[in-house]
């Protein structure tokens, strides 16, 4: 980072008398015309966790109703942690993202053992849980125990991009550390949970990334990007990390009866995961028989079957082509090609859930696995379903 861009984020800093007018602004605003959110209505430091981790990469009106689900399900800490790891993931299901899932589960049982169920009210003791960085251990605990400590995330990140006029990668190393100090020097000490869900507030709704609405901001005054006419276009892009495209070829196993059945979660742990390692693709869920392919995708699937099924090996299996699926997980293209494969009786595989076509969604699977179990679906109705 340039000393002209540590410069740029000193210039956001206000004299004490528009500090305190800034802040209140942006308080009296937030009090006023808040979003009425579940998660809202308490001060439970769990299920404030719950839903910082939920709404990680995913859509405010998306998370409620699992939210809603889970904490039926799990009103604690201990209900949480003593649970099946399969039905947090069920519970999971559709929110993609599964790792969170188990960090979450695998941080209460830490919590529970650690800390008698309660979430630890230090900084330091947080940040040292699985799945918990510094803007969650900052919301956690300015929201549940008003401690001062400022939430920086994209969001946030954004709104003080442009309240500043800063340029550039605002995930370059030395200017987040930057923006993490004007941050925190914008911190009401008297309502720091308000106060960083108010920035955050003003991030996800009048100062979206897409036409900011300036006008209707409680804290235009002081906003330097508006001024200069340039909000709208920071921050500025980053550097995108180039697709990796992936190309993958599944089998979905059919019986008369309607019946398919789906390999275990892998427990294999790949720090170095390749771009179209299958166990990071299906994120550890269960799954049809996939494998990855470069050339003739029937025929290399039916060599991986014979190969990693031993009940297959010998068996005549006719693969029909189900056309295409496209997916994609961060900056993985997937393209997969699902083959339905008709048989009298389904082989017998170790660990393998049976289960019918119809209900694989109900299982804890990827959206990738739901879209290959929608495509066999609309080409084989289950006999059973026809009258
Ligand atoms: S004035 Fe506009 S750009 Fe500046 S903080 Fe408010 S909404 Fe964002």
């Amino acid at each position: 980072m340039s000393r002209l861009a540590v410069r740029e984020c000193h210039r956001t800093m206000l004299n004490t008398r528009d500090l305190h007018t800034f802040r209140k602004q942006l308080l009296a605003w937030f009090r006023q015309f808040r979003r009425d959110l579940p998660w809202r209505r308490t001060r439970d430091p769990y299920h404030i966790w719950l839903s910082e981790i939920m709404l990680q990469q995913t859509r405010v009106a998306a998370v409620i109703p699992y939210y809603e689900r889970f904490v039926d399900r799990f009103p604690n800490v201990h209900a949480l942690a003593e649970a099946p790891e399969e039905e947090v993931l069920r519970l999971w299901s559709g929110l993609g993202y599964y790792s969170r899932a188990r960090n979450l589960q695998k941080t209460a049982q830490q919590i529970a053992v650690k800390y008698g169920g309660q979430f630890p009210t230090q900084f330091d003791e947080a940040l040292d849980l699985p799945g918990i960085g510094k803007y969650t251990a900052a919301a956690i605990l300015s929201i549940a125990h008003g401690r001062k400590h400022a939430v920086l995330d994209g969001n946030v990140a954004r709104v003080l991009a442009r309240l500043g006029a800063i340029r550039g990668d605002l995930r370059e190393s030395r200017r987040w550390q930057e923006l993490q100090r004007v941050a925190d020097a914008y911190l009401d000490p008297e309502s720091p949970g308000d106060w960083n869900q108010a920035m955050m507030e003003l991030g996800a709704t009048l100062c979206a990334p897409k036409s900011p609405q300036c006008l209707l901001c409680p804290v235009a005054q002081f906003c330097e990007g508006r001024k200069l006419g340039i909000a709208e276009s920071l921050p500025e892009k980053r550097k995108k990390r180039p697709t990796v495209e992936v190309t993958l070829a599944a089998a979905v196993f059919v019986d008369a009866g309607g019946l398919t059945f789906l390999l275990s979660p892998s427990r294999e742990e790949n720090k170095k995961a390749a771009a179209d390692h299958i166990p990071t693709l299906v994120s550890r869920m269960w799954h049809f028989p996939t494998v990855s392919v470069m050339g003739n995708p029937a025929v290399q699937l039916r060599r991986f079957l014979q190969d990693s099924l031993s009940s297959a090996k010998h068996a005549k299996l006719q693969l029909e082509p189900l056309g295409r699926v496209r997916h994609s997980v961060t900056y993985r293209a997937i393209t997969i090609s699902p083959f339905l494969v008709k048989v009298n009786r389904l082989l017998r595989v170790r660990g393998a859930k049976r289960v019918p076509l119809l209900e694989v969604s109900s299982l804890p699977v990827s959206n990738l696995t739901r879209k290959v179990a929608r495509a066999a679906l609309a080409a084989a109705t289950p006999p059973s379903k026809k009258c």
